[in-house]
């Protein structure tokens, strides 16, 4: 049986996260702790994602709790929304593996859990898939990037260029052109053009 530390379950509670299975992964932000006894959580991940399709398979998850030191490239490797077709560790080094043999993220995060799926809810764009923890370690003590840390502190700034065009409010992605196609999407976190802004 590994380790559980329940005082790590805290950071689970707001923030973003690298949720990873088999060699998946995506940033999500809804993740939560349901019950004490057992330990569950609840994971809500958009259909539309390899991630969810790799959770429904293989019944087991591993989550990394983003820290105020992830850098901007950690954020647009995992993406807001996984593309497919794509070994998200294949080239990635900050990584390790936990007891229930998933990767896991060591850098920039200050803690993991594994899970392990016992119920799934179809609620339309998303499965909810509830989970029981098997493992949950604090890796550290730095603060969850929470939403509002990252827009304010690690997505980049939009240099003068960007001026007058448009920007992506996500990510930072500055699109060249003048006028945005409807059907744009975002070449770094593959949201929508509804999501951009005029700089
Ligand atoms: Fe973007």
């Amino acid at each position: 049986m590994a380790e559980i530390n329940k005082n790590s379950l805290f950071k689970i509670s707001y923030g973003l996260f690298v949720l990873s299975s088999e060699n998946s992964a995506c940033i999500i932000n809804t993740a939560m702790q349901i019950t004490d006894t057992p330990l569950t959580i609840s994971v809500a991940v958009n259909k539309n994602n390899a991630t969810h399709d790799a959770v429904k398979k293989c019944k087991k998850l591993n989550i990394s709790v983003l820290s105020e030191k992830a850098t901007f490239d950690l954020f647009k490797h995992f993406g807001f929304q996984s593309s497919r077709d794509v070994d998200k560790f294949a080239e990635f080094d900050g990584k390790a593996v936990s007891e229930n043999e998933l990767y896991y993220i060591t850098k920039g995060t200050n803690a993991f859990y594994s899970a392990n799926v016992i119920n799934e809810i179809d609620c339309g764009t998303h499965t909810l898939f509830i989970a029981e923890i098997t493992e949950a370690l604090e890796l550290e003590s730095t603060p969850s990037a929470t939403y509002d840390y990252y827009h304010k502190n690690i997505k980049p700034k939009p240099d003068q260029k960007a001026q007058g065009k448009w920007v992506c409010k996500i990510c930072g992605y500055v699109y060249e052109g003048d006028e945005l196609p409807a059907d744009f999407i975002c070449p770094w976190c593959q949201h929508p053009a509804s999501d951009f802004e005029k700089a």
